[in-house]
């Protein structure tokens, strides 16, 4: 199976991609992990990276299109997957859409997961990471509302999309999930 995941950040996607990982054996695709597994090795990529995770913006397409291009080489991703935070962009969705085309793997479905904005703000000023100062947290919400949400009329556009209320517990919305899921095993 073939998943993009996509939700705001606080949105509780890392939480929810553990247990879709567990129960439909999927490589799990995180660019957040990757980037900063790689800013924190310091590579080339990493180091170009950094400046934009630090302030909330989204690393340029390029550096992450080239990141995922890579990762889907790997055996681990022939059975199917999820891409937990790709793609971010239209331009990354396009570039996505011509990578699977050429393999011949369309995805097969897109979840969203949904938040409103005042309890993601909420969420996101209780968990403490680097990256979750105030200022950054609203900037990572901008680059989401700017530059993501438009993906979410992309993908329903081809029929792909299908959102799940993020707000409740953690097994309720993973049973929503699983309603969804269990349809394309
Ligand atoms: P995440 O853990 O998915 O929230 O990602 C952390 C940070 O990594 C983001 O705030 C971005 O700076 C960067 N990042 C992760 N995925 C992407 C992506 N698909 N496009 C651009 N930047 C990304």
């Amino acid at each position: 199976m073939r998943i993009v995941f996509i939700g705001p950040p606080g949105a509780g996607k890392g939480t929810q991609a553990e247990r879709i990982i567990a129960k439909y054996a999927t490589a799990h695709l995180s660019t957040g992990d990757m980037l900063r597994a790689a800013r924190d090795a310091k590579t080339e990529v990493g180091v170009k990276a950094e400046k934009y995770m630090s302030s909330g913006q989204l690393v340029p397409d390029e550096v992450v299109i080239d990141v995922i291009s890579e990762r889907l080489q790997q055996p681990d991703c022939q059975k199917g997957y999820l891409l937990d935070g790709f793609p971010r962009t239209i331009a990354q969705a396009e570039a996505l859409d011509a990578m699977l085309a050429q393999k011949q793997t369309p995805l097969d479905v897109v979840l969203e997961l949904k938040v409103p904005e005042e309890e993601l703000f909420k969420r996101l000023a209780g968990r403490g990471r680097a990256d979750d100062k105030p200022e950054v947290i609203r900037e990572r919400l901008v680059a989401y509302t700017k530059q993501t949400s438009p993906l979410l009329d992309y993908y329903g556009k081809k029929r792909l999309l299908k959102s799940v209320d993020g707000l409740g517990s953690i097994d309720g919305i993973f049973a929503e999930i699983e309603t969804i899921l269990d349809k394309y095993v």
